[in-house]
This record gives structure tokens, sequence and C-alpha cells, in this order.
């Protein structure tokens, strides 16, 4: 972290879920200001939304609720559309119905301007290319391209930070053990595709990655301790 981090505000793209929830308490710990941009974009669950909300409030850090709903509108998605029976598996090599098209390209870009406006450099986002579950908007490749074009665009200088783009789930839980926050985390975020909050409902797509990271997290940090007894 150099210097000119600490001394500077970040705006998180925070959604309330693990891993936006593990992007804000790192930007807490490596920026001297934080902020939150949340969206609705149409998603089944509110719910997620005023869970965001709370952790927003507890953490102590602005929180600022962007409606986009037209991304639902444009185009579609299982998570956004209830006629739409959601895709359990990435389908061959092509990108699950789960996939909103455009979600974190338009998410970035207004993040940016929102961004500009209060003299925001720093944008931070959870996208991983490490469980790469088919969405292209999660790769490293496209955070980088879409970084300066953001530049160019507004003729600004902004660093969009990915903490977790090369770590998998069980990392993800590491850092936020390390961070201090893992019982929060655990207990008042929400990733369930079916808007369980916690461990969730258990078998939608984005439960197994969670609770697989979990388990393999909480297996390796109890061998851990046994060795260190
Ligand atoms: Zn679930």
């Amino acid at each position: 972290m150099d210097m000119k981090m600490r001394d500077s505000e970040a705006l998180v793209v925070f959604s309330g879920g693990q891993d936006s929830t593990t992007c804000l308490f790192w930007a807490l710990k490596n920026f001297k200001k934080v902020s939150t941009i949340t969206f609705l974009y149409g998603q089944k669950h509110s719910k997620e939304v005023e869970m965001a909300r709370a952790i927003a409030e507890k953490a102590g850090v602005d929180f600022h609720l962007q409606d986009v709903s037209f991304i639902s509108q444009i185009g579609s998605s299982s998570l956004t559309d209830t006629s739409i029976v959601m895709d359990q598996e990435r389908p061959g090599n092509s990108v699950p119905n789960t996939f909103v098209p455009g979600r974190n390209l338009f998410f970035l870009s207004i993040a940016a301007v929102y961004a500009r406006e209060r003299g925001i450099k720093h944008l931070v986002t959870g996208v991983s290319q490490t469980d790469f579950s088919g969405y292209p908007d999660c790769r490293d490749s496209f955070i980088k391209s879409l970084n300066v074009t953001l530049n160019l665009a507004m003729d600004d200088q902004f660093v969009i930070h990915t903490p977790l783009m090369w770590i998998d789930k069980a990392e993800t839980w590491e850092l936020a053990d390390k961070l201090g926050v893992f019982d929060l985390i655990r207990n008042e975020t929400l990733t369930c595709y079916n808007g369980v909050p916690g461990d969730g409902c258990g078998h939608c797509p984005s439960c197994k990655l969670r609770n697989e990271g979990l388990n393999s997290y909480l297996a390796r940090r109890e061998a851990k301790q046994k060795n260190n007894k």
C-alpha cells in the first residue's frame, strides 16, 4: 500500500454480499475514508439492499443507493426475471443465465461518474477471476480495459482496485477473518440467489460456491489451530 492510498478516499461498489462486504472492510483498512454505492438493478431480492444499508451503517460509511433498473429492462437474466429458471451450472462454454449483461460495465462506469463528482479516484470492486463462473465482466482483462476507458472518457486518473481478483472463496473467507469481520460476513451478508441471508439456501450456485469455500477455510483453520496446540 502506498501513502497515496492511505491519504485518499475510496468508493466501494457494494451489494451486501460476501465479496463486496469483504472489500468494504479491506478498503476501511487501506484508505483514509470509504464510501459505498449500491445499485438497484431489478434484482429479485430487494432484501439484499436493506442488508447492504445495515452493514454500511455498522461500518460507519456513507451509503448511496442508485437506481439502474433499466439494466433489467434492456437485457435478461434469471437473477432479475422470475419467469426464467436459473441455470444450476455453467452450460458448456457459454455464460449461465444468472449473468446480468452489462452489470459490471454499468456499475463501474456509474460509480466512476459518482466518484468524479466527489473527487474520489479509487474504486473498489469484489470481482474475482479465480472462481470464474463464466461472467466475462469479472475478468481482470475487462477491469483493466475499463479502467483505461474510464480515464479516457473523463480525462481522469481512476484506479480500480480488485482485492479478490486472484483469490478463491476459501481465501476470501480467510481475508475476512484477518480483517476481523468473519462472523459479520458469515451472518449478516446475503449472497444466495434465492434471497436467504447468512449461510443461504445451500443449493443455488452462489450458495454452493460460498459454502464450499467456507468449509474448506474452516477445515484449514481447524488444522492450523491443532498444529499450534
Ligand atoms: Zn442459495
